[in-house]
């Protein structure tokens, strides 16, 4: 029987999978891939036939594919023909709108696919997850999504959180030995890490063993989930509404049949009015409309650097209240150079900008690069170059470029300034985890062994005994170097201490018991500018009533230095550590929150915290993080933005959002694309629900009249089919142009939205009353008036022509609102017509369609909307009673402007 992978030693699995340590070659890595396939789960994506069957699976259509049966049975085969058109063409914009959005996110999904690092050639390199094929030698760090199940062959502290595929939730450590027993579970398999699970710390090394559905997680789950797909708000709220609808509307049928049976009505024209009602109160359009404008707002976020992974993001995002947001890299440029180097009680300034080598270093207005007779700013700068993951190199332009963590880049630069360099060998690494705030390193020399720490200020006082001093080791207090660092930390550098101790070349390995009495060898205070577009995101927030919190993992003084350059909480004093928030109980923490706005040195436990206070404030908080930690604060927070450049892959899993360049000012962008959309589907609402509640209100008054105007007693003023078209058509040609009317000025300068507002609003209720009593009188009254013969010619109108001009005015109502629906408070003669040309050839279209329906007949000699040619000179008569639609509501806007002003003053 053939042994599973942990039963194997690792030279053992690197034979059988025919690879070695150094990876496979590309040459090979292809046709691998060619053979076993890419390293996905299938069943994510539904094929097109089952998503549209999909769309028919629909309350409205079921009822309207109820009233095609019905129709049938009355023998009124048009109507049956035209219903189940209107299923079809519903079907298939809902198909097409949501095929749109299906790619938008498809798109996204690219952009966001999961990376890894592997060796290839015997090089590192970076690949896409699913190009990864079995022998392939995977690099691990915290923070990364184990991308295939690995057997591992090395590494150090490593530690798996398994809870995907075990449950359980304390993190694993691994081992790389092999393991006798034969039947496992999978949660004894100490020297394996599976597919799905992640590093919660440490660094590792394993080959790969199985891809795509060949591995534990393929086989436990046939279908995966892509970004997760739940709903926005808004849509929730619209679907909710709708129902209340439905109900009214079977509420109002059932009265319907009974009225009608009772008053002895023919059973057809019951038919056709219950049927009128439901076609006339559903919102058939909107869903389509709505998913139009978030799939625009996903695109264009996506422009401004934010990738949304879930839908709802679109919509908070405009809604959000506090930004909290990381320091390096977020606000400030992430590009360090060491500006200052405190050592053997001295201070130096080196001088030069950026990640170039060139610079030189003075003390008492000496200026030197040679750095003879400075013993201990050599050793320090020596302690910079070992204790180091970064690479110097070259990119194309010939330019320096720092390929890794850019905090060690500076010290690499720092000591190529000096020309210093080591032939010193790498034993052994601790390598830097946040939450412990520094990196070890062993190193065998030609004579000696060096243990080197390098990391956070007082973490590193801390562990000393001893100073170098002039290249002597003295006693060491520690408090002088706690003053220089706090000073430096003020100028708003940020500070790393280094330390040191000469260790017997036996020891090959470090543990954290290691790291005591050291020798202190001093500090080096590096720059970290802050973003030049920065300034002004944070100005923008502070308009747009939205606050900013920095949580950094930087010293106090160094946070706080930064935040004042940006004016980040401005008129606060000091910086909250992380120690005094792990000091307050949750009601301190509570307060805390409004009183500071800058909080360092905190553990990604204290942000989490902080975000949970915040939002018990009645906040909506979005979050920036991008370590493995950071996943429980990104995922509990109304808006979780992981960094897409440093993140670590479970970051960018737990989060609503990934930055595409870590910019705190896309963030500020991509909340006004947040609330640009949302502003715009607001419109949409607003222009689609009147259509509705006209058509509605004038089939009601039609009936309630049946008994005193006995014209509407056989038939309605309009018909079933002319509301559908209404309906449909006007959510396509009028509302998908209104999800692309430009950002409205001063977006950001008025305060967020509240994301727990009813959708059944003053404003609501206001605008879709006035445009529905708008729309149905004036199609009753210009029906009435065509029917009795008012406008003259010709002496005897028929009953499909004063129809055809009661369908006529109610589009040329909602065409007049469309000009004005634009802007809910503004004014529309304040602004260009032409600033949104799709909703000018929107209108157009509208327009000459309902020319071509109502002179159908002499065009084309059949009229499949059932209309009939009424003279040219009512025309202007329709236009007279549609107007309204339009000055109605800009006189409600002057008076939400009116009271606005009011309050104001
Ligand atoms: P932010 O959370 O705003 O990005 P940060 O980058 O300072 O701030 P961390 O990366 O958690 O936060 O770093 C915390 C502290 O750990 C730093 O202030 C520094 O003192 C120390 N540190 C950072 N990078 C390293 C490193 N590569 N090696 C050793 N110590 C480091």
């Amino acid at each position: 029987m053939e042994k599973h992978w942990h039963q194997l030693d690792s030279t053992e699995v690197l034979n059988k999978l025919d690879t070695t340590e150094e990876g496979l070659s590309t040459a090979e890595a292809q046709k691998r891939l060619q053979e076993y396939g890419k390293n996905e789960l299938q069943g994510k994506s539904r094929g097109p036939l089952l998503r549209f069957l999909l769309q028919f699976h629909n309350p409205l259509l079921y009822i309207l594919m109820v009233a095609a049966v019905v129709a049938f049975y009355l023998g009124e085969y048009l109507d049956m023909w035209v219903i189940l058109g209107v299923v079809l063409a519903t079907a298939v914009i809902g198909f097409i709108q949501e095929g749109k959005a299906e790619s938008a996110i498809d798109s996204l999904r690219e952009m966001l696919a999961p990376e890894c690092t592997v060796l290839r050639d015997g090089k590192q390199t970076t690949i896409v997850s699913s190009e990864l094929v079995p022998g392939d030698i995977v690099l691990l760090e915290s923070g990364d999504r184990i991308p295939a199940d690995l057997r591992l062959i090395e590494g150090k502290n490593l530690a798996l959180d398994e809870s995907a595929l075990t449950g359980e939730s304390m993190a694993v450590k691994k081992q790389y030995d092999k393991l006798d027993k034969e039947d496992l579970v999978l949660a004894d398999r100490s020297n394996m890490a599976f597919s799905g699970t992640a590093v919660a710390r440490g660094v590792g090394k394993g080959v790969v063993v199985a891809t795509g559905v060949k591995t534990e997680m393929g086989k436990i789950s046939k279908f995966v989930s892509g970004p997760q797909k739940s709903d926005p708000p808004i849509m929730r709220k619209i679907r909710e509404f709708t129902k209340v609808i439905m109900v009214g509307i079977i509420a109002l049928g059932a009265v319907n049949l009974f009225v009608g049976l009772r008053f002895g009505f023919e059973a057809g024209f019951v038919f056709l009015v219950s049927v009128g009602m439901i076609v006339a109160m559903v919102p058939e359009g909107l869903p389509a409309a709505l998913v139009a404008a978030f799939s625009h707002g996903v695109t264009k976020m996506a422009n401004c650097g934010a990738l949304i992974r879930k839908l709802p993001a679109v919509e908070t995002l405009g809604a959000t209240t506090v930004i909290c947001s990381d320091k390096t890299g977020t606000l400030t440029k992430n590009e360090m150079t060491v500006k200052e180097v405190f050592c053997g009680d001295k201070n130096y300034a080196v001088s030069g900008t950026g990640y170039s080598p060139e610079g030189e270093f003075s003390r008492n207005d000496d200026t030197f690069t040679d750095l003879d007779g400075h013993t201990d700013l050599q050793q320090i700068l020596l302690a910079g170059l070992l204790c180091n993951n970064a690479v110097l190199e070259k990119d194309e332009e010939d330019k320096d470029k720092i390929q890794g963590d850019p905090t060690e880049g500076a010290l690499l630069v720092a000591a190529a300034k000096a020309d210093i360099s080591s032939s010193a060998k790498r034993q052994d690494e601790l390598p830097f985890e946040s939450d412990q705030q520094y990196m070890a390193t062993l190193h065998h020399r030609d004579d000696d062994a060096l243990l080197i720490v390098k990391g956070a200020p007082e973490k590193i006082i801390a562990m000393c005994h001893r100073k170098l001093v002039d290249g002597n080791e003295e006693d060491f207090d520690g408090d002088s170097a706690v003053k220089e660092a706090k000073r430096m930390a003020s100028d708003a550098l940020r500070v790393l201490g280094f330390a040191w101790k000469r260790v017997s070349k036996e020891q090959t390995e470090i543990s954290a018991d290691d790291l005591q009495e050291l020798t202190f060898l001093g500090l080096q205070g590096m720059m970290d500018p802050p973003r030049e577009e920065t300034m002004d995101a944070v100005r923008r927030c502070r308009d747009a009533g939205i606050r900013i919190v920095m949580i950094t993992g930087d010293h106090e003084s160094t946070a706080r230095a930064i935040a004042d350059k940006l004016h980040i909480g401005h008129d606060e004093k000091r910086a909250i550590s992380g120690e005094e928030v792990a000091a307050m109980d949750d009601d301190q923490l509570f307060t805390a929150v409004t009183d500071y706005s800058v909080f360092a040195r905190t553990s990604p436990e204290h942000k989490y915290r902080i975000v949970t206070q915040l939002q018990k404030n009645g906040h909506i908080v979005a979050v920036t993080g991008d370590g493995v930690n950071d996943a429980p604060a990104l995922a509990n927070a109304d808006i979780g933005i992981a960094m897409g450049v440093t993140g670590t892959q479970v970051a960018k899993d737990s989060s609503d959002i990934v930055l595409t360049d870590d910019n705190f000012a896309s963030i500020v962008s991509a909340v006004a694309e947040g609330r640009h959309t949302f502003n715009n589907i607001w419109k949409v609402i607003l222009f689609l629900l009147p259509t509705n509640g006209g058509q509605g209100l004038a089939i009601l008054a039609a009936i309630l009249l049946s008994p005193f105007l006995p014209v509407f007693s056989e038939r309605l003023p309009v018909e079933p089919i002319h509301i559908l078209w209404v309906n449909l058509f006007m959510s396509i040609s009028c509302a998908i142009p209104l999800t692309r009317e430009p950002k409205e000025k001063g977006l950001l300068k008025r305060p967020p939205h509240d994301p727990a507002e009813k959708l059944v609003n003053k404003v609501f209720l206001r605008k879709v009353s006035i445009v529905s009593v708008v729309s149905a009188s004036a199609a009753i009254i210009m029906f009435l008036l065509y029917n009795n013969g008012v406008f003259a010619e010709p002496d005897v109108p028929t009953f499909a022509q004063a129809q055809t001009v009661a369908f006529t005015t109610i589009i040329l109502v909602q065409t007049f609102y469309l000009f004005t629906a634009r802007w809910i408070e503004d004014s529309a003669f304040k602004h260009s017509l032409f600033s949104n040309p799709f909703l000018l050839l929107g209108a157009g279209i509208t327009i000459l369609f309902q020319l071509l329906i109502v002179y159908a007949e002499p065009l084309f000699g059949f009229s499949p909307l059932r209309t009939e040619p009424f003279p040219a000179h009512v025309w202007p008569y329709i236009l007279l009673a549609a107007s309204p639609g339009f000055f109605l509501i800009e006189l409600e806007k002057l008076y939400i402007r009116a009271t606005k002003s009011n309050a104001a003053h």
